[in-house]
């Protein structure tokens, strides 16, 4: 008999119902461990900058709007990101809770968040700051590629796909962003400082923020988070 109340298919049965916010620099590693929290617990993993760059790709009137500006390395308008988020957590796959990358990006998106969350009735979203030496975010960013159909995350200097350029798990083409190149890195290394890094102050207020060290290694770092998500209220 199965006493250990584990489903018999050996399948997780932690449940997170609940928002999770991963806050951090370019290059903190934020989308890889949100991938690996958002399969842990089997909920979307909701990355704003992967739903723009699919508005982009689909040319829509947002992708039109949002192109220029994230080209340039700026940060896109918050109204036009706001009610994309609104959207998408009305999905019914958010009902058990979601992994948010890149979002909340300014105050007024995280008051805005705060509210439709207690709209949604959802508890008060944990938040995760991801603490890294900026020196070591170059690297990270410029070395990044991404498979061209699911999406997954690489690094030609610290993870590297087996094949050169192919992904591991679909062979799918690996590219890179256009504003992962080297002269886009500064100007988004400062709108994280301008308009981001506030966000830490106003979450540590909120008595929400929890930190993890992130120029450890992704299982290291992926150990952090789960440690957080399983101890909090
Ligand atoms: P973010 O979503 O915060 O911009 P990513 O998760 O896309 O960051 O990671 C940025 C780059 O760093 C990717 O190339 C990724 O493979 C790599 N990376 C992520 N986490 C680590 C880590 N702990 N150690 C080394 N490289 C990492
Ligand atoms: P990311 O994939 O998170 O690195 O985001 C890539 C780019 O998308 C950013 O540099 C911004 O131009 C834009 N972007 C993503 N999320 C947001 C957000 N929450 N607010 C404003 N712009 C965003």
């Amino acid at each position: 008999m199965n006493t250990s109340g584990a489903p018999p298919d050996g399948k997780s049965v932690e449940h997170l119902d609940r928002a999770v916010i991963f806050l951090g620099p370019p290059g903190a590693g934020k989308g890889t461990q949100a991938k690996e929290l958002a399969k842990h617990y089997g909920v979307p993993h909701l990355s704003t900058g992967d739903m723009l760059r699919e508005n982009i790709a689909k040319g829509t009137p947002l992708g039109i709007k949002a192109e220029p500006v994230m080209k340039r390395g700026e940060l896109v308008p918050d109204s036009l990101v706001l009610k994309m988020v609104a959207q998408r957590i009305e999905e019914p796959d958010c009902t058990h809770g979601f992994v948010f990358d890149g979002f909340p990006r300014t105050v007024a998106q995280a008051q805005y968040l705060t509210i439709l969350l207690r709209q949604h009735g959802y508890k008060p979203a944990l938040v995760v700051h991801f603490v890294i030496d900026p020196k070591l975010l170059l690297r990270r960013i410029t070395g990044r590629r991404m498979c061209k159909v699911g999406g997954e995350i690489y690094n030609i200097y610290e993870r590297p796909p087996k094949c050169d350029l192919r992904c591991d798990h679909d062979g799918g083409e690996l590219e890179q962003r256009p504003d992962d190149r080297e002269e886009i890195v500064g100007p988004r290394l400062q709108a994280y400082e301008r308009q981001t890094e506030p966000l830490v102050a106003y979450y540590r207020r909120l008595g929400r923020l929890h930190e993890v060290n992130a120029a450890k290694s992704v299982d290291e770092v992926k150990r952090q988070v789960l440690d957080i998500v399983r101890g909090a209220r």
